[in-house]
């Protein structure tokens, strides 16, 4: 919010202070001189109490406070003596703060009457406010059911098809495919099965390697390891943050048969040196695409790149279902055997006939209705994420300590969380706990699957550029339902913590 307009001059009418007052509806107007130098606080107990002892409302500010210094006893008297601290604030001196105080100066203001308070600078002029919100907490990611899905749900309930066969299921399939630029799209239960499926439906099993980034949510790897498969962990790039195409061709083998590369945090995935590898040693290219559904490399969707692409619509995705999935494909067979093996491996012309040992991996007619909904909405999200992108940088542009995620040539990326990279000198743990503090919900970037002892023997070599990012990235709350309001809070609250979490050469 604008500092001007929580500032009110001491002479215009009470009425008009009230007025501003309901506007902002944060309950307190600055009130300053001419200058702009802080007066008084005025609350609304305050003028509420100028209603009680019928204070004309047409007097100025200035008046009002003159009159509750001249007769304090009016004012306090409207309430029971027990209260009389509280019914005279006017005619104290406001509590406020140097522009300049950290962070932990400010809390120490805040109490249960005192939430938001004036900064000046050296002058008195009021240049900002410090707003405490109790009950706060900023959470790093929250759906947004701003669309159909209430009224597609219902209909699901009121027709009694909740389970995986209706009219949203198939209208998922053809519309997100549609959205990919893919030719067909198997709705699953989950991104985790979606990997799976498409490792099953390839026939990739024991005795083959996928290579896989070491960057990543463990269910990449964890998808390979149930195929029966043995992931081979490689490095990824320091531009993109995406699996290393270098890095894949010297990890392949005689027995490579796939490598899922992984757009991380929005970012597509080097592409054409990528496939450029899988071509020349005959690779199925498996597209984990969970964080960036819409992402383009030369102008084509992710999911539409490689042999299958493999989505997840978790709640804090950017498309949600609750739990769900989804894979893409151009390739009927692929399709046909995805389309199986989701169902028990059952004969689709023939009922109870299986012929392969398969899965219940399907997505419900629920989960589909609220996944239709919100991919009715998806470009409208993209935007708005966009939009808090921006709102960090242009907070951020002038700090040195954060370096934003890039943009690369012939990718568009997509902003799931918002990410950064910090200056090295800084002590990132200690940054995430003391902004926990503050209520606000930092990540810390994924840890590299090589670290864990469950994942080591799966490196062949060493991964250092996964180990640097994974040190030193932040995930930064990414919600629609945050206001400029709290971005605001939030950066601001960053940046003061900033001095306090070692590093920083300029303050040394
Ligand atoms: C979220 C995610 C998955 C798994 O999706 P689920 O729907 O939670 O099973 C897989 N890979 C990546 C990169 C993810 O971020």
């Amino acid at each position: 919010m604008e500092i001007d307009s929580i500032l009110c001059r001491s002479s215009v009418p009470v009425y008009k202070a009230i007025a501003q007052m309901n506007d902002i509806g944060k309950g307190v107007v600055f009130v300053v001189d001419s200058k702009g130098r802080l007066i008084r606080i005025l609350t609304d107990g305050d003028v509420r109490r100028a209603v009680l002892v019928r204070f004309p409302l047409e007097r100025s500010v200035a008046d009002l406070i003159e009159d509750v210094a001249r007769e304090p006893g009016k004012y306090a008297s409207v309430y029971s003596a027990g209260r009389e601290s509280i019914a005279l604030s006017l005619s104290k001196q406001p509590i406020y703060a140097h522009i300049d105080s950290p962070v932990e100066e400010l809390l120490a203001l805040v109490s249960d009457r005192v939430r938001i308070i004036p900064l000046v600078d050296d002058d008195q002029v009021v240049r900002d406010y410090f707003e405490y919100k109790t009950a706060f907490h900023v959470p790093i990611a929250a759906p947004t059911f701003s669309g159909n899905e209430l009224p597609y749900v219902m209909e699901c309930v009121e027709t009694n098809w909740i389970s995986s066969q209706g009219r949203f299921v198939s209208l998922l399939e053809d519309r997100f495919a549609a959205y990919c630029g893919s030719a067909f799209g198997v709705t699953v239960a989950n991104g985790t099965v979606a990997l799976h499926l498409a490792l099953e439906a390839l026939g990739i099993g024991k005795g083959d390697e996928v290579i896989v980034p070491d960057l990543t949510f463990a269910a990449t790897i964890n998808a390979v390891i149930h195929a029966g498969a043995t992931p081979v962990i490689v490095d990824v790039e320091a531009d993109s943050w995406c699996l290393c195409p270098l890095a894949l061709a010297k990890a392949v083998t005689e027995r490579t048969k796939a490598v899922i590369p992984v757009h991380l945090y929005g970012q597509p995935a080097a592409m054409d040196e990528i496939m450029a590898v899988a071509r020349k040693y005959d690779l199925y290219v498996i597209e984990d695409c969970a964080e960036a559904p819409g992402a383009c490399y030369n102008g084509r969707k992710v999911g539409n790149l490689g042999d299958i692409g493999c989505f997840s619509f978790f709640g804090n995705k950017i498309i949600t279902s609750g739990e769900g999935g989804f894979c893409t494909t151009s390739d009927k067979g692929l399709c046909e055997r995805m389309r199986i093996l989701r169902d028990h491996g059952m004969n689709p012309n023939r009922k109870y006939w299986h012929d392969v040992v398969g899965y219940n991996y399907r997505m419900t007619n629920l989960q589909a209705a609220v996944a239709l909904a919100q991919l009715e909405q998806i470009d409208h999200f993209l935007e708005q994420r966009a939009k808090i992108e921006k709102r960090y940088e242009s907070a951020f542009s002038s700090c040195v300590k954060l370096s934003p995620q890039r943009n690369l040539d012939n990718r568009v990326r997509v902003c799931w969380l918002v990410c950064y990279l910090l200056a090295s000198g800084i002590d990132r743990d200690e940054l995430l706990a003391r902004a926990a503090g503050h209520k606000i919900d930092l990540r810390p970037f994924f840890l590299p699957l090589s670290d864990m002892p469950i994942y080591k023997d799966y490196a062949p070599g060493p991964t250092p550029v996964a180990h640097e990012l994974s040190a030193c990235g932040i995930c930064l709350p990414t919600s629609l339902s945050l206001k400029a309001d709290d971005y605001e809070y939030i950066t601001r609250t960053i940046i003061a913590l900033f001095d306090k979490s070692g590093g920083g050469e300029d303050d040394e």
